[in-house]
């Protein structure tokens, strides 16, 4: 029995209980929300202990983080690192995307140091397997996904919604950057050498039965997403939406949790259309974001742009925002790189939090505690309260005022002034 089985059955373990305490949802409820697939909780049967990060309506919404090898930089431990830091920075989810060295070996180690809901793209590790992308057979498609499927991978980017009928609509788009989706570009590649129809489409009951042997969540990936202002918001990307939708009802039907992704480079005023189309057609299926980066000349500073657009999209709707680093676009991001990465998206998601059903009232109350102890300048406090007490504590340590406020104004601080103007008074 697959978790959202469970849900509809009304039962309730430990890790259920455990995620609706989380999220603050009452257990009944948050069955529900799994039982029509608004709400996901990844997690494999083989894995023992993950955190539990539900995913959906009325849930915080979620910040993942992605690490891994590149095929020209291969260094495993740097990956771990990355991982570690994500994950103490605040990632609810870690994905690994290696293309480079000992794929399995990196996956496991990776995800021994995982806490939190761990995914992959299977596709690349099929791809790398082959010597040329265009040779892998139709079964390597689906042994990767087993084979990582039985190694504990908790979520798996996947994209069914590739097909002719999609492919057919990007070829008339007019876009400027094609195809920007690594997974995405691999099964189009494929499926035009061999004049064959994409495996993860054709066959998608048969993915539906690996995924569901394990309890794997389904994210239907996001193949057509647009890679650029320009691309953003064009019949191929709505017809892959569509497609993403008739495959959320065969999830829902089969007993697979599933999510959907979305774009990508999107300006500011499609964004909100753009969520709730999807959210329309994929029946309210929990939305995991790549950004959307609200402009393309932000080269460096990326974290930024998709944190803006991340922030848009959570108010219409978006509940997952996968994190850009500043070296998007650039090069495979550092360490430090990580770090800010997943601060920039956290900082969105607590935003959007501030006005979500089901969250608004807790994340209220932190900011409320924020002003609190900046009221009365208790600085650990609000060290402690910050999305990054770090990067909080090291600003004010290195220009320490001479008063009990910060070097910003020093005794001309407006609060304290005001404040025992009151007192005197
Ligand atoms: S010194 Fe100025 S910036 Fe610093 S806490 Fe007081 S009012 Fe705010």
């Amino acid at each position: 029995m697959t978790l959202i089985e469970d849900a509809r059955k009304g039962e309730v373990d430990g890790f259920i209980k455990k995620a609706a305490e989380y999220e603050g949802i009452e257990v009944e409820k948050f069955l529900r929300l799994i039982a029509h697939g608004y709400l996901v909780l990844p997690k494999n049967v083989r894995r023992e202990d993950v955190k539990p990060r539900a995913i959906g309506m009325f849930a915080s919404t979620k910040v993942n983080a992605n690490v891994g090898t590149s095929i020209d930089y291969v260094n495993a431990e740097e990956e771990i690192e990355k991982a570690i830091v994500a994950q103490k920075a605040g990632a609810d989810a870690v994905m690994d995307l290696s293309s480079g060295g000992n794929l399995d070996e990196i996956r496991k180690k990776i995800m021994a140091v995982t806490e939190v809901p761990f995914g992959t793209v299977p596709i690349y590790q099929a791809a790398r397997d082959c010597s040329r992308v265009v040779d892998m057979g139709e079964d390597d498609f689906f042994r990767v996904v087993e084979k990582q499927a039985k190694d504990g991978v908790d979520f798996m980017t996947i994209h069914s919604g590739v097909n002719w009928i999609s492919v057919e609509r990007l070829k008339r788009s007019g876009r400027l950057l094609g195809v920007v989706s690594r997974g995405g570009a691999i099964i189009i590649g494929w499926m035009l050498h061999n004049e064959k129809e994409n495996p993860y489409y054709k066959d998608f009951d048969y993915l539906l039965e690996i995924l569901k042997e394990y309890d794997v969540t389904i994210s239907l990936g996001d193949a057509f997403r647009p890679g650029c202002i320009h691309d953003a918001g064009d019949r191929a990307k709505y017809t892959e939406f569509v497609i993403l939708g008739e495959l959320v009802e065969k999830c829902r039907q089969t007993g697979v949790q599933c999510m959907v992704e979305g774009p990508g480079h999107v300006p500011l005023d499609q964004i909100e259309t753009s969520v709730r189309a999807m959210k329309s057609v994929t029946d309210n299926a929990p939305l995991y974001l790549l950004g959307p980066l609200v402009t393309d000349i932000a080269a460096g500073y990326d974290h930024i742009a998709a944190a803006i657009g991340a922030a848009i999209a959570g108010m219409a709707g978006a509940d997952f925002i996968c994190y850009v680093t500043p070296s998007e676009h650039l090069a495979l991001p550092t360490v430090e790189d990580v770090r800010e990465g997943v601060i920039a998206a956290k900082i969105a998601a607590h935003a959007v939090d501030l006005i979500k059903d089901g969250q608004r009232e807790r994340a209220r109350l932190k900011d409320y505690e924020m002003s609190l102890a900046r009221k009365n300048l208790e600085w650990e406090k609000q060290f402690e309260l910050s999305i990054d007490p770090e990067k909080a504590r090291e600003i004010y340590s290195r220009r320490k005022s001479k008063s009990e406020a910060c070097s910003m104004c020093g005794d001309l601080c407006a609060i304290k002034l005001v404040k025992e103007a009151f007192e005197r008074n």
